[in-house]
């Protein structure tokens, strides 16, 4: 057996230098890299300052972020062609004209992002002892109307006036104020500048009003033909559809898979034994109508969510191992913050806690460490502001990384209260509560109904059940009404009492029904557990994390290079032969069998091309190992073993090469094995 090999394995090249400056400010997803001049052309990457910069933020640091810097567009056009030539992924039906919004990942892009599924249910699923559930994403009208959708999960809409073509409000306006800035490049207006900077922090939150105002104001018009743009409307971003032949069952796909959770919620809470706090998650499809996506894999019609949704038990105000992420220093952009213009802050979660982020503090520290593990490297927390934040939360922070693109929304982290817990209980009758033991019985008011039930059965027939049920719920919820009823029933006023039923008003009776208060003593209580949800968008992790890390060697953008993590890189290894000779190919056979034996993702070329070109093939799809048979192994059984991003290269034993990649492999995970400890072990080539 191999030994463990020590220390850790060495870093990818390229993407780091180091920069001095403090701060980062005004950033916000824009689509606006295309208007980045052409001087920065030919210098591989930017810096993170320069962008901020050319983009009319302050002076800014990139330190923080490892000094990452975001591809220029030189890079990202060498990026594309990468991802188009190897499809990677690419827009989906392109041979009847392509859809936008709608993508097709690829072999090598599927098994990237099968990787990131897998690690992260391992980092979260499997780590936490969270539940996992699978729930359709066709779902009936009745639950969205219920969760608020259907009335609010809109987004603003501007018409152009002559052309039809719609635009996110927003977004129109975010390069609206790219485009005013890039003319002004130079700053030679401060107090534009200064305006455009504010509008453009403020797009996102912009109530139907400010939209209206913003356009007016800055005279804002269609950015496709100049004409005149309507007035904003809300689009609701559902995908409405019917079920079966009759069309009589409106559904909608489903635009996040929580719901799914809610609705489930008794019988998940059954299963754990009635016990909060209780984590659930689920990975799948969401669907959402986008009104204008033009950002890739990062605004799609239909993407990968995988959402966890963590309850709480009364009383609790967050996660019981919150102390394993205390630590953690995380850079945040509080709402103050980007109100007052100021730039972010790096602090500890514990510091942070203390300064009142309590119940999403745990997922925050796990989701950076997650998004590290997936090589990225420029993170921060922005919260959002008051007017941003989705219907159903109380409080909101993304966590952002930065691209070509500007800083875009990853992962969603929402404190949604007991909002849908309360909003299903009240529209099916059916209590989606916890239930909490108290440690001593307590003695509590309530008003109780005493009901004639053969009066009620007389005067409603088929509806006295209902009759029935709206009575005890008046008693209890409407206490104090139905005192003063009693009381004035028994001063002889009321002959009946109006109480709606399903929609209708109904007389009921005085006879049929009295009131008294009691004190019961109760042993515990049902309550709507708060719920804090982290929501990971795959697609856009998937697309930052290839971002990441892609980089050139020297400066030739021939070769290029995906410095994958090996936990997400689409095969672990690849089996080559220096040439097709009949002497090497069975050895390179035989030890690829081996490898796929052991479990090791080992990919074959047995191409005719020659190995330089072979090897820079798998370099540009991330591939972090290869394995070369050459003449010397058919001599003494010995091949080569190269790292993609050192392009070093060690001679092992046929014999010991599949258990030392598959350990290289997973020495990403245990820092005691690593290719620093391989190249000490065995002879370098
Ligand atoms: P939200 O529920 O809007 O907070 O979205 C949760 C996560 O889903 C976001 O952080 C994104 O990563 C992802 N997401 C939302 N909308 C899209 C989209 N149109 N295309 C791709 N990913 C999306």
């Amino acid at each position: 057996m191999l030994l463990l090999l020590l220390l850790s394995c060495s870093a990818p090249p390229a993407p780091f230098v180091t920069s001095a400056s403090s701060g980062l400010r005004f950033v916000s997803s824009s689509s606006s890299l295309h208007l980045l001049p052409a001087v920065l052309k030919h210098t591989g990457r930017i810096t993170l300052e320069q962008t901020l910069r050319l983009r009319g933020g302050d002076s800014n640091d990139c330190n923080e972020f490892g000094g990452y810097q975001v591809l220029n567009n030189e890079m990202r056009e060498s990026f594309d062609t990468v991802m188009k030539r190897r499809f990677v992924f690419m827009q989906s039906f392109l041979i009847h004209g392509g859809v936008s919004g709608l993508f097709d990942y690829g072999p090598i892009g599927c098994s990237i992002k099968n990787n990131i599924v897998d690690a992260w249910r391992k980092f979260f699923v499997v780590s936490d002892g969270m539940l996992e559930v699978a729930c359709p994403s066709i779902t009936p009208h009745r639950v969205l109307e219920a969760s608020g959708h259907v009335k609010r999960f809109t987004d603003l809409m501007v018409r152009d006036e002559t052309s039809g073509e719609c635009f996110r409000a927003d977004k129109l306006i975010e390069e609206f104020c790219d485009v005013d800035l890039m003319k002004d490049a130079k700053h030679s207006n401060e107090t534009r500048r200064e305006m455009m900077m504010s509008l453009k922090a403020r797009a996102g939150s912009m109530t139907i009003e400010q939209v209206e105002d913003a356009i007016s104001t800055f005279n804002i018009t269609s950015l496709s033909t100049g004409a005149k743009l309507s007035k904003p409307l809300p689009f609701n971003l559902m995908f409405k559809s019917t079920i079966g032949p009759s069309s009589g069952s409106s559904v909608f796909l489903r635009p996040e898979t929580a719901q799914g959770i809610f609705t489930n919620f008794k019988r998940l809470l059954e299963f754990n034994g009635g016990k909060l706090p209780m984590t659930i998650a689920q990975i799948g499809k969401s669907f959402r109508n986008e009104i204008a996506p033009k950002q890739g894999l990062l605004r799609q019609r239909e993407f990968e969510m995988a959402e966890i949704e963590h309850f709480l038990a009364n009383g609790e105000t967050g996660h019981v191992e919150f102390c394993k992420m205390a630590d953690v220093e995380v850079c945040l952009f509080s709402r103050t913050a980007q109100e007052r213009g100021e730039a972010e802050s790096w602090t500890t979660l514990g510091q942070a806690v203390e300064d009142g982020i309590i119940a999403l503090a745990y997922f925050l520290g796990k989701t950076q460490k997650f998004l590290r593990q997936c090589g990225i490297k420029a993170i921060r927390f922005r919260q959002h502001r008051a007017t941003e934040m989705a219907h159903y939360a109380q409080d909101c922070w993304d966590a952002e990384v930065l691209c070509s693109y500007g800083w875009v929304e990853v992962v969603g982290h929402a404190d949604r209260a007991c909002f849908d817990l309360q909003m299903h209980s009240e529209a099916t009758d059916v209590p989606l509560v916890a239930w909490e033991q108290h440690q001593e019985p307590r003695e509590r008011r309530v008003v109780q109904a005493t009901i004639d039930r053969a009066l009620i059965g007389k005067a409603f027939r088929a509806r006295s059940k209902l009759v029935v049920e709206a009575l005890e719920k008046f008693a209890e919820k409407e206490g104090e009404e139905a005192l003063a009823f009693q009381k004035g029933k028994e001063e002889g006023a009321p002959e009946a009492l109006k109480l709606r039923v399903e929609e209708e008003e109904l007389e009921i009776p005085a006879a049929c029904v009295s009131f008294k208060e009691t004190i019961v003593r109760e042993h515990g209580a049902f309550y709507y557990p708060r719920v804090v949800e982290p929501s990971f968008g795959l697609d856009r992790l998937f697309y930052c994390s290839l971002e990441h890390a892609f980089y050139v060697r020297g400066n030739d953008h021939e070769r290029t290079v995906l410095g994958l993590p090996v936990s997400i890189a689409p095969f672990q290894c690849c089996m080559l032969g220096l040439s097709s000779n009949d002497q090497l190919m069975p050895i390179v056979y035989e030890i690829h069998e081996e490898m796929r034996k052991m479990g090791v993702n080992c990919r074959l070329d047995d191409s005719a091309a020659n190995i330089g070109k072979r090897y820079a093939r798998m370099d540009e799809i991330g591939v972090p190992f290869a394995v070369t048979v050459d003449f010397q192994s058919c001599q003494d059984g010995t091949v080569t073993l190269r790292e993609r991003d050192s392009m070093e290269q060690v001679r092992v034993p046929k014999e010991e090469v599949p258990q030392l990649v598959r350990s290289l492999c997973e020495a990403r995970e245990s820092p005691d094995v690593s290719w620093a400890a391989a190249k000490e072990r065995y002879p370098s080539v």
